[in-house]
């Protein structure tokens, strides 16, 4: 399957189609993994004819419309990786850390010994680490304060985002709202349901 890119993209009209989740054998169309039953929507990238499905973390980036991406997700400058394989590396520290009985929320508090937990904390700073290079080059780490930008360029400036806004990503933070409930516990449940992924598999990560 030929993945397909991503923009950091604004839908004000929400062009999402929530309402008719595909099977949750679905692959996502833009980082390949299974998109799971929660958030893989059908989704209609701007230009695109057919509809495409996303898994929650590749579907963030092209909703900074979301009322609670600044709680989802923060901008990172990271040129020398693409936005699907940082989601990718992100999904990855994700269920290890579940597999080990943690929250995945970039803020909870590990609850075991922290060396059995340090290269997946390191991965995870290092990446977070790059906030600030976002905020000297964009002006802002906000995703909520980049959308509203993208919102003010005209078509043609918006139509080249992907040029100027080349090297900015949106890091996930480990939480995805619906509504006011978060659900991204059980997506990465899914995901670690598909990789039988147990605490035994991660010795290396100690
Ligand atoms: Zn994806």
């Amino acid at each position: 399957m030929a993945l397909q890119a991503i923009t950091l993209s604004i839908d004000p009209i929400f062009s999402c189609d929530l309402a008719t989740p595909p099977d949750s054998d679905a692959a996502c169309a833009f980082c390949g993994a299974a998109a799971g039953r929660w958030a893989g929507h059908r989704y209609l990238p701007a230009g695109f004819q057919s509809s495409a499905t996303a898994c929650a973390l590749c579907h963030l980036p092209q909703h900074l419309e979301r009322p609670r991406i600044d709680e989802e997700a923060v901008l990172v400058w990271l040129p020398e990786i693409s936005q699907p394989a940082l989601n990718a590396t992100m999904r990855e520290i994700h269920v290890a850390l579940q597999a080990l009985g943690e929250d995945v929320h970039a803020d909870a508090v590990f609850r075991t010994r922290p060396f059995a937990l340090s290269n997946l904390y390191y991965a995870r700073a290092v990446l977070a680490d790059r906030r600030g290079a976002a905020e000297a080059r964009a002006g802002t780490a906000s995703p909520r304060e980049l959308g509203m930008a993208l919102l003010e360029l005209s078509p043609a400036a918006y139509l080249r985002r992907g040029e100027l806004l080349d090297g900015l990503r949106l890091l996930p933070l480990g939480q995805f709202f619906e509504g006011e409930l978060d659900i991204y516990p059980e997506i990465v449940g899914f995901w670690r349901e598909r990789a039988k992924i147990t605490p035994t598999h991660l010795n290396g990560a100690r």
